[in-house]
């Protein structure tokens, strides 16, 4: 049996950034993945002529975040896409009316001047409101203090609505009234036009990773730790388990003993989201130039309501949309060509006839993955911010969770992610570790 200081269960940017700042420290370190690459939830297909991010795409907000510091310090291209986290205005994105008239510049800026009064309402809502309130009551108590006309409620509570669901791919009743309370975005957002991968590859440089090493049993004591996995076992005296929360509140992932609280208690109070990317390729752009998204109010937005022009850095004009909370729950099933079919309909009802046969469509399928259990993870009704901090409590002083659920400030992200790794290795190593020595070279 292979023995080593510590065990890294998945290669995502939590555990690539934990085993790299151990390994760096003078650690052996022994990374186990399920899958047959890097990255994880961070994964881009690439053909012959495309990129397609169908994981993690944004870094959401650049200023102050170490993500941004290391994808910059490895010299990984970015470019400006600030319309990541739902924002109603601040870049160019043409609004239709439920009827499916483009709004005037004015009504847009009126529409996003509603959101922006609604929001400060709604942090005061929020603020007062009750354990177990969920998203959606805080949303109808905010309305009902507005003197507002039946179209404006309407216009800005399904806006709120879809921010639900596009954020964080959950019924608006499912969350909590504080699972967005970390929406604010410190600088722009920038997206990877070689593919978000690289950020991966360049962490996973010099790290022993062994792909295809699916764990099935994490066995935890004062002596150390045993992982059991497909292709062997191993042991050490310290492990940093990052699957997701999907697959730790699954039976194929045990944990012996079971987890403690206050690890456990947090666990079973958030869950893994139902969110899909659709990529359609067009073989030419019919949409508005321009702009950076289209979004469509009203009904017909029901399930498909926003549009994102991806088509930079590629050339093949792309949009991007989602299929998020419960539209992705009703469409899994569905074919991509059911799906595909589905939304060139609403784009229809924008674009008319000058709506072409895409010529690729891509669908996620993370909802079925076995190695995630969907995108990731919200705060169902009930649960509290610091369930995410909780989750992360050293068990023992030997077994340490680290993932994008695991950090509070900003959880669901690949900021999240990176942050939490960095934090299980300090743990580790009992004494803080510079951000900076996650892209410094290594010495050995
Ligand atoms: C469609 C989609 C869009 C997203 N968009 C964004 C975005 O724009 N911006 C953003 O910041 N974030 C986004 N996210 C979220 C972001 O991708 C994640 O928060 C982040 O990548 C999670 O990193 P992690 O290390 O916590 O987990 P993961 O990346 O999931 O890493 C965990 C690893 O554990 C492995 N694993 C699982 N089970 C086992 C097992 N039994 N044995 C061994 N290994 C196992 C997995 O294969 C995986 O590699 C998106 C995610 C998805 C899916």
């Amino acid at each position: 049996m292979t023995h080593v200081d510590t065990l890294v269960v998945g290669a995502g940017i939590s555990g690539l950034v934990a085993a790299s700042l151990l390994h760096r420290a003078g650690q052996r370190v022994i990374v186990l993945e399920a899958r047959d690459r890097v990255g994880g939830r961070v994964w881009t297909v690439r053909t012959d002529d495309d990129i397609l991010d169908v994981g993690a795409s944004w870094i959401h907000g650049t200023d102050n975040n170490p993500l941004a510091d290391a994808v910059h310090a490895f010299g990984i291209r970015t470019s400006e896409f600030t319309v990541g986290s739902y924002q109603p205005d601040g870049r160019p994105i043409a609004y239709y009316s439920p009827t499916g008239t483009r709004l005037s510049e004015e009504a847009v800026a009126r529409f996003a001047d509603d959101v922006r009064h609604f929001d400060e309402r709604f942090a005061a809502t929020i603020a007062q409101s009750p354990p177990g309130t969920s998203f959606g009551d805080a949303v109808e108590t905010t309305l009902r203090q507005l003197d507002w006309n039946n179209d404006r409620v309407d216009r800005v509570r399904e806006f709120l609505g879809h921010r639900a669901e596009e954020q964080l791919g959950v019924d608006r009743d499912l969350l909590d009234a504080h699972g967005l309370d970390d929406d604010a975005i410190e600088g722009d957002e920038v997206v990877f036009p070689d593919g978000y991968d690289e950020l991966a590859l360049r962490l996973a440089e010099g790290l022993d990773v062994r792909l295809e090493h699916v764990v099935t049993h994490v066995r935890w004591g004062r002596d150390g730790v045993l992982v059991e996995t497909g292709a062997g076992m191993f042991s050490a005296k310290r492990a940093v388990v990052t699957v997701p929360i999907g697959v730790l509140q699954s039976s194929s992932f045990v944990v012996e003993p079971p987890l403690p609280e206050p690890v456990s208690g947090a666990l079973s109070r958030l869950a893994m989201n139902s969110f899909e990317k659709v990529f359609l390729q067009f073989p030419t752009a019919f949409w508005d130039e321009n702009v950076y998204a289209v979004r469509q109010q009203g009904e017909a937005g029901h399930w498909w309501h926003s549009w994102y022009d991806v088509t930079l850095p590629h050339g093949h004009p792309t949009l991007l949309t989602f299929a998020a909370g419960p539209c992705a729950q009703q469409t899994r099933h569905w074919s991509d060509a059911r799906i595909a079919d589905s939304v060139l309909e609403a784009l229809r009802g924008l674009y008319g006839e000058r709506v072409v046969t895409p010529d690729r469509v891509y669908v996620t399928r993370w909802q079925d993955d076995p190695f995630s259990h969907g995108s990731y993870s919200y705060m169902t009704v009930g649960s509290r911010s610091r369930d995410h901090d909780d989750m992360a409590t050293p068990i023992g002083d030997v077994l340490h969770l680290a993932g994008e659920a695991t950090w509070s400030d900003d959880p669901a992200t690949v900021t999240a992610a990176l942050r939490s790794g960095h934090r299980a290795a300090e743990r580790i190593l009992a004494r803080s570790v510079p951000f900076g020595d996650i892209w410094a070279p290594a010495e050995h």
